[in-house]
């Protein structure tokens, strides 16, 4: 078997070239190493071999991690699974990024239980935001979730409104294919709705491609790839 840390070279590997093809800096891309139904042991591994951010799908299981590995200072986590609102305040103890927010009442609720938390800014300080991607059910697949195309806009207003959350781009898992060229169209679409909703100065960040389709999501313009199976194995 590979050791996590020779698994994340490889794909670290995959990242650089799938950048320098397409005529981007590795540097521009954030590899988010995906745990879930890995071990603290694993994630352990992970980050003694130099990573950093660090994904989860199921709040219980965030937080239960974040605990036993709450002595990894540098370690972020980002939260790429479905939230329910009445999940975020156990989300709210680890995530520092949420990239699944899908519906106006999930924003608000973040944002709310955010300002909750941290309580009123200093005087003349800044308010501590909680950075957000809103998740796009880019192939309008029923059983997904993610804000459909059309109710984007008004997502996006609703997210900005808030003081506490920190609007950073957006995110899609396109639909499971053999191929993972066909991935492409979706990634494609992402860009273009972006550019449609205030381009990349308002939505820096593009958090699309997994483990069997990381290369055509770096071609399309990713920022952020979430790879699971490549660094921590096949999950049962
Ligand atoms: C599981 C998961 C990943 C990682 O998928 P792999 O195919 O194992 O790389 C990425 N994003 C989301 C939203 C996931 O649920």
């Amino acid at each position: 078997m590979t050791s996590v840390a020779d698994a994340l070279a490889s794909v670290r590997e995959r990242i650089a070239r799938a950048a320098q093809a397409a005529g981007r800096a590795p540097e521009e891309i954030c590899l988010v190493a995906v745990s879930k139904l890995k071990s603290a042991e694993l994630v352990r591994e992970a980050y003694l071999a130099g990573q950093r951010d660090f994904g989860e799908n199921y709040v219980q299981e965030l937080v239960e991690k974040a605990e036993a590995l709450a002595d990894l200072q540098e370690l972020r986590w980002h939260l790429v699974g479905h939230l329910q609102r009445n999940k975020v305040k156990s989300a709210l103890r680890a995530a520092s990024v949420v990239h699944s927010v899908d519906t106006p009442r999930l924003a608000r609720e973040l944002g709310k239980r955010v300002a909750e938390r941290y309580g009123e800014p200093p005087e003349g300080g800044s308010v501590p935001q909680l950075s957000v991607l809103v998740e796009v059910n880019i192939a309008s697949e029923p059983q997904k979730g993610g804000v459909t195309p059309n109710e984007l806009g008004p997502l996006l207003e609703t997210i900005e409104q808030e003081p506490a959350l920190r609007l950073r781009g957006l995110m899609a898992v396109p639909p499971q294919t053999e191929d993972p060229g066909d991935s492409r169209q979706f990634f494609d679409e992402l860009v273009r709705l972006r550019e449609r909703h205030g381009g990349a100065l308002r939505l820096p960040e593009l958090s699309m491609g997994m483990t069997h389709d990381l290369e055509h999501a770096i071609e399309a313009g990713a920022t952020i790839v979430r790879v699971g199976t490549a660094i921590f194995g096949k999950r049962d």
